[in-house]
């Protein structure tokens, strides 16, 4: 059931896989869900048409002065046409002014940042400021989303499907009800639209979109301000780091999504949020919009060893080696820092992340208390025969998968983590950009392209590739990971280019690299050039970066191939495990796992303890910017004009008490996806950005932990002082709505 196939704009892609771990980032909506048992006051990702019936009264209890239509309704503007996903899957970014300026993480802008940036404009290091429209800059490809609306249609999709369906059999007719679905809502409209599933498949939500496509950046400061604590603090409390930027949807002249055009007009959104100056103390209600990724909060006990021993045990030791390598020639060029930035960060992000989740996991006993609670399960099954009958071999069935697909989840996440999906060697996924080329010559190709065409786009991709590639980085990565493949991965899943080092290398995997380096047309921008001007078959039949790339691809698609039974047999067991799971817990509401779909989360401020005799503020100020600077550290410079308002105490009207509050912290439930999100209060006023985890609850998406999880929130008044009294960018501030003590 999985195939590779080529999109309508002929990137590769990986279609229709049933598989379900680390495989949905390669396809775009293939999302697994999950449901805990007995939802608390703070925990949940809550699917916003719901709120009204499921979330209301608990919210307004604890002090939301808005009501269930203020944030979702399809007739009024509302809540949920002000907070967009950016690059749908990405992050979240909300409108804060009715010419539709936005604002998200500075995490969330950095490929935009670094795309704009060269050392004669090294906006990562100085930050930028458009100072008019006209100097606002256009980003390629970048879009955001908002909600039209969201339906519930389980009946629609599953209206056909029976029990004795296989799984293939079951997607198909699932996938043929969505297109139709989606083909209506969109009918006449430029709306776009996806069907998601929730539950594991159990129920199925239609969402329907609306997609700005020209977006344009605004506003930065520099990465010492914007990342200050760089990888040291990530993922940590306490942090001191201004995570936003500025940018502004435009639209065509008539008001409607456009792409980039000079005479594009900025976007007039029905509504926009108001920013607050009054602040939040200890236990003030608040909440997040956002559009939160992936979670797994039903995962099992084996799941969550697997998580652990495979996916997250192979990323640390590859990215960290990778990384390692990618900063010793960062800091010994300023192309190559700039270059490297924006790559740096995302690998880096995750690469702590799984440190701290692996951690988390043993720390918190996460897999002990899965199996607790897997006890129980099994203990409701025994204790009837209709039951047993019909969920009790779910376990073992989860288990027995997961246990015989460890060696292909191994050279899986090898794959993916080097070469295919996060790319710690970038060459071998440059490579396929002349695959569709290949397809066509080779007559695979469903439909026939001018050759200019996929050379057009070939030269496109190239341009940028180009821009932010050193081959020597590159190779340098590529030889270590070479080696580290050979040594961890089994080699039935070597790809044929093993089998090319062997024979006509002696084995030496240096000398293939270095003979790849020197040689193929994808390592050099004019070899490429050549290339694209008069593309030949065979050339590419003896160009290595590309068959290296080919055989991957090939050995992925052999594991996949072999896994597919292994995998429908999961899907069918996890969607099994959900339903009885809401079956024992009749009385208990549940939420579906993050999928990328807007969700609201409500809680309060507040503090932790976050181990024995050690409990933590909830928030920061910027006296503590200067008690961590360091000239010596990138991560933790300062700049001189900071440093003088700090001693100038030049706040207002941003302070109260003479005091810059930074970053603070909520109980709020969220994860990667939420960066960039709003943090509101009871009035639904903007108090803060939602920009991180804390490393306590680093296994928080496996299972929320009241006491320790934490949402690390940007104060949004922090951020209007950097725009104001930093950059001087007062028109920006002019064009906000801005509420309290000014
Ligand atoms: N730790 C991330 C960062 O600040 C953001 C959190 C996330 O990606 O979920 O780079």
């Amino acid at each position: 059931m999985c195939n590779l196939l080529l999109s309508g704009n002929n990137q590769l892609i990986l279609h229709s896989c049933t598989r379900t771990t680390m495989r949905e980032w390669l396809i775009i909506y293939l999302i697994g869900l999950l449901i805990i048992p007995k939802v608390r006051a703070d925990e949940g990702m809550w699917l916003v048409p719901l709120i009204q019936d499921l979330n209301m009264d608990r919210m307004q209890e604890m002090g939301l002065e808005l009501e269930a239509e203020d944030i979702y309704s399809l007739d009024h503007p509302s809540l949920k046409d002000v907070i967009g996903a950016l690059d749908y899957g990405g992050c979240t970014a909300e409108i804060i002014s009715s010419d539709g300026l936005i604002i998200t993480n500075h995490h969330c802008g950095e490929d935009e940042i670094q795309f704009h940036s060269s050392p004669e404009h090294d906006y990562l290091t100085n930050g930028f400021w458009a100072m008019s429209r006209e100097e606002e800059l256009p980003n390629p490809g970048k879009t955001i989303s908002f909600v039209i609306r969201m339906e519930n249609v389980t009946d629609k999709v599953l209206g056909m499907v029976h029990l004795e369906m296989t799984e293939a059999e079951r997607e198909t007719e699932i996938d043929k009800y969505s297109e139709t679905l989606i083909g209506e809502a969109v009918e006449g409209t430029h709306y776009e639209a996806v069907v998601v599933p929730l539950y594991e498949g159990n129920e199925y939500c239609l969402v329907v979109l609306e997609t700005f496509k020209d977006v344009r950046l605004v506003g930065a400061p520099p990465a010492c301000i914007g990342r200050f604590g760089g990888d040291q603090d990530n993922w940590e409390w306490p942090r001191h780091n201004a995570d936003f930027c500025l940018m502004r949807i435009y639209t065509g002249p008539d008001g409607t999504p456009a792409e980039y055009a000079p005479e594009n007009i900025p976007y007039k959104p029905p509504l926009w949020l108001p920013i607050s100056l009054t602040g939040y103390e200890q236990d003030d209600f608040s909440l997040v919009l956002g559009f939160p990724g992936r979670t797994d909060r039903y995962a099992t006990s084996s799941g969550i060893r697997e998580i652990k021993e495979i996916e997250n045990r192979n990323r640390i030791k590859i990215r960290g080696k990778a990384l390692d390598l990618m900063m010793e020639d960062m800091k010994s060029s300023d192309k190559v820092r700039i270059q490297y930035t924006a790559k740096y960060s995302r690998l880096s992000n995750y690469y702590k992340y799984s440190i701290g989740q692996n951690l988390s996991i043993d720390r918190l006993d996460v897999i002990g208390k899965r199996k607790s609670q897997e006890e129980q399960f099994t203990q409701w099954i025994s204790a009837d025969a209709a039951r047993e009958e019909a969920f009790g071999d779910i376990l073992n069935e989860i288990n027995s998968v997961i246990s015989e697909r460890t060696m292909m989840e191994n050279a899986l996440s090898y794959l993916e983590e080097m070469f295919l999906l996060h790319k710690a060697v970038e060459i071998f996924d440059f490579a396929t950009v002349a695959f569709p080329f290949f397809f066509q010559e080779l007559g695979y190709a469903s439909e026939q392209q001018e050759i200019s065409v996929l050379t057009d786009r070939m030269k496109n991709r190239g341009d940028d590739f180009f821009r932010n590639y050193n081959p020597q980085t590159d190779k340098k990565i590529a030889s270590a990971m070479m080696q580290l493949y050979a040594r961890d991965v089994e080699p039935l899943y070597y790809p044929g280019l093993f089998s090319t080092i062997h024979k006509d290398f002696d084995g030496d995997i240096i000398k293939y690299i270095d003979h790849l380096y020197r040689k193929s047309i994808f390592t050099a921008p004019s070899r490429f050039e050549q290339f694209t001007e008069k593309p030949k078959f065979k050339k590419l039949m003896k160009d290595p970066a590309f068959m290296g790339s080919f055989s991957m691809y090939q050995t992925y698609q052999q594991i996949l191939d072999e896994y597919e039974e292994l995998d429908e047999r999961y899907i069918n067991a996890r969607r099994n495990y959900v339903h009885a799971l809401r079956e024992m817990y009749p009385d208990s509401v549940f939420y579906p796992d993050a999928n990328s779909t807007l969700r609201l989360s409500y809680g309060t401020v507040c503090d932790y303890l976050a181990r024995d005799a050690v409990s933590y503020e909830y928030y920061t100020t910027l006296a503590g910017v200067m008690e961590k600077e360091d000239p010596e550290n990138r991560e933790f410079r300062v700049p001189e004009k900071l440093k003088r308002l700090f001693e100038e105490k030049n706040y207002q009207p941003y302070a109260r008490n003479s005091t810059m509050r930074v970053c603070f912290l909520t109980n709020l439930d969220t994860t990667g996806g939420n960066s960039g999100s709003p943090v509101l209060n009871s009035r639904g006023e903007l108090i803060g950005l939602n920009f991180d985890g804390n490393w306590e609850s680093m296994s928080g998406d496996i299972i929320y932990e009241p006491a320790l999880q934490r949402s690390i929130c940007v104060d949004i008044r922090y951020v209007l002082f950097i725009i104001d009294k930093f950059a001087g960018a007062h028109h920006l501030i002019a064009e906000m709505d801005i509420n309290g003590q000014r």
